[in-house]
């Protein structure tokens, strides 16, 4: 059985930071990832709130750089998906993917987070034939076409304001009266002439046959339905945290992201947790690569006064 002092769970901006505390700090790190390294930046239009980083590069671009850099200090990172973990023995964790079993002295969760669904007709069946949850992957196949962007957060003002460079027209529909998002960012789509506000009113369903050909509203008010002709639908109403698989006793709040504290440990000692999976107040590149950090330094820590 590999043994390792160090095993990060994901490899997005925390996990990559994590790692590279740890390995800096002398422990020897494993990565596993379940899918591709990179995380949700990878899916970025553009980073422009990153300090020192001004020629606002692409998430992608940006998950290179990282990636670049765990790969300078020989950080292991292995593509395998997670089984189970046995957390019976301190210090002695184990961890069984589909392919390996490794011992650790500490675990880092770093998992992330993934858009949340609408969970209404249509969503799914529709998923990738005009329903999308990423304006920089798939804005250029609405070309001069008709979408609605759902939600009135930071992400839907951005990513409604990305699809404009593409789409004929776009509509904007949120729950409430008032988005959500910044103001600096609510002032740029009023102002664009591409957008049409819909407050108030919530999506019903996503119809179409082959692919989206219509959307169904409710105004939350007066109740008066409507249905809006349009080419896709792109859905931005938050994330959420990607615990499946987590061990069992791992303590999560209300809203399922991992409870840590000031030093991202959790309720199982040795066990640490960074960025987006976790309850920390601001998801952003920064906070999950400074949460991660702190992860890391905090596992080494712990292994260092055993
Ligand atoms: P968010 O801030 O949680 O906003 C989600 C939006 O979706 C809200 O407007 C919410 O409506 C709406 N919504 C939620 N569930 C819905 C449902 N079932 N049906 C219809 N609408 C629904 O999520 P986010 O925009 O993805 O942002 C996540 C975090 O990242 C935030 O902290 C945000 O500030 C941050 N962020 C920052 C930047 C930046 O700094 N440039 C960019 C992107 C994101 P209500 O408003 O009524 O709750």
């Amino acid at each position: 059985m590999e043994q390792y002092d160090v095993i990060v769970i994901g490899a997005g901006p925390a996990g990559m930071s994590a790692a590279i505390y740890a390995v800096r700090g002398g422990m020897k790190t494993l990565i596993i990832e379940n899918k591709y390294p990179g995380g949700q930046i990878i899916i970025t239009d553009q980073i422009d709130n990153y300090p020192g980083i001004i020629e606002n590069p692409s998430g992608a671009e940006l998950a290179m750089l990282f990636q670049k850099h765990i790969k300078k200090f020989d950080v292991k990172t292995v593509i395998e998906n997670i089984d189970s973990y046995d957390l019976s023995k301190e210090k002695h964790y184990i961890i069984k993917t589909n392919k390996n079993e490794y011992e650790t002295k500490s675990i880092i969760f770093c998992t992330g987070a993934s858009p949340r669904k609408l969970n209404i007709p249509g969503e799914k069946q529709f998923t990738g034939r005009g329903v999308s949850y990423c304006a920089t992957c798939d804005a250029a196949f609405f070309r001069d076409k008709t979408v609605a962007v759902i939600g009135g957060g930071n992400t839907a003002l951005e990513e409604a304001l990305y699809l404009t460079k593409f789409v004929k027209k776009l509509y904007i529909i949120h729950r409430r009266d008032k988005f959500r998002g910044f103001k600096s960012l609510s002032e740029k789509i009023f102002k664009n002439e591409k957008i049409e506000i819909i407050f108030n009113s919530k999506p019903l369903s996503i119809n179409g046959e082959q692919s989206v050909n219509s959307l169904n509203l409710q105004n939350i008010k007066s109740n008066k339905e409507q249905s809006l002709n349009l080419d896709g639908v792109f859905i931005f109403v938050g994330y959420t945290p990607n615990i499946k698989n987590l061990p069992e006793n791992l303590k999560l709040n209300d809203s399922n992201y991992i409870i840590v504290g000031n030093q991202q440990e959790t309720n199982i000692p040795g066990i640490f947790a960074a960025g987006d999976v976790t309850d920390n107040f601001l998801k952003q590149v920064i906070t999950a690569c400074g949460t991660g950090a702190t992860a890391g330094f905090s596992a080494m820590r712990y292994i260092d006064n055993y």
